[in-house]
């Protein structure tokens, strides 16, 4: 395994691959690694010939009131990670290295990030787009490795390479959970055990949606209500949105009968100082469970 700090290095590295018809497979992160972070490798690992793991906190992406300068590091565990999980070359460079200056080009996906993370972040999904785009073009992979924890990231970035024709096959990855449910973070660092306990009620919450969805006759907002009111008993939760959204597209839905596409239950909510989120996917199937369409020539028995 080569770890590399500077563009010029890592770029003359991949070259070579490149021209040997290598496959290559990026895994983006912002390093503190996991078992969350260990999957996405995993999935990389059995489909590419080189795997390339990025660890970078990018400054672009925190508004001026978040953990920037407390984001928890240890490299020399990712080093361990990286290595344990076949990686071939890790890239770890200084912010001075991605952004010599303020960079006067941005990249913003509109519409997608108006809602959810977007919209309590102002700015952060433009310094995600332009970091992951800076890393596309640095190292030219044919596959990048998304987790679906981040899943309006997962969003934003498929929308922005479509949009740009960018020559990249993006890979959602699952979300990998504690045995507890609690989805994998490396901010789960920051909770007490209390607090780690409490956040509990998000996954649950998450697990008991389908039953709510279908107690609901399949109406969005009132399972939103429900959840909303579920995580408000939890004495130490502070919500920042509960919402029931269309997925890929993130727009408000209709009724679970009427889906064309899958929702997303998207969850943030603070405890303590920590923000977590989590969400789920519920797929047609799924839908169509929870609110089955009224056989035709039966309404009104
Ligand atoms: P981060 O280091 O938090 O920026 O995450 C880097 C990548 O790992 C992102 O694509 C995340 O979605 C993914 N990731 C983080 N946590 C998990 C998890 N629990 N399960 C799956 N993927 C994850």
């Amino acid at each position: 395994m080569q770890v590399y700090t500077t563009i010029r290095e890592l770029r003359e590295a991949l070259e070579e691959k490149r021209r040997e018809g290598k496959r290559i497979g990026l895994v983006p992160t912002m390093g503190f690694l996991h078992a969350g972070h260990a999957s996405l490798l995993e999935r990389a690992r059995r489909e590419s010939d080189t795997v390339v793991l990025s660890i970078f906190v990018n400054p672009t992406q925190f508004g001026p009131n978040e953990d920037l300068d407390r984001y928890p590091r240890d490299p020399e565990g990712d080093l361990r990670l990286a290595r344990d999980n076949g990686v071939d070359y890790v890239f770890m460079p200084e912010p001075s290295e991605m952004y010599p200056r303020p960079s006067a080009t941005g990249i913003a996906v509109s519409g997608i990030t108006s809602v959810l993370c977007g919209a309590s972040r102002p700015g952060h999904f433009d310094g995600v787009a332009l970091v992951v785009s800076k890393l596309f073009h640095i190292v030219k992979p044919h596959r990048a490795y998304f987790g679906m924890k981040d899943a309006q990231q997962v969003a934003v970035i498929t929308r922005m390479v479509e949009d740009l024709n960018l020559d990249v096959e993006i890979v959602p990855c699952p979300i990998v959970r504690e045995d507890s449910g609690l989805a994998l973070s490396s901010r789960n660092v920051y909770l007490s055990d209390e607090e780690k306990r409490q956040a509990l009620v998000l996954s649950e919450s998450l697990s008991r949606s389908p039953i709510w969805l279908q107690e609901a006759g399949g109406d969005a907002l009132a399972l939103q209500k429900q959840i909303a009111e579920h995580i408000a008993k939890t004495p130490l939760a502070d919500i920042d949105y509960v919402q029931v959204l269309t997925y890929p597209d993130l727009e408000r839905p209709t009724t679970a009968a009427a889906a064309k596409s899958a929702w997303i239950i998207a969850l943030a909510v603070r405890f303590g100082k920590t923000r977590l989120i989590d969400n789920r996917l519920l797929s047609l199937e799924e839908l169509a469970l929870a609110a089955p369409p009224i056989p035709q020539g039966t309404k009104g028995v």
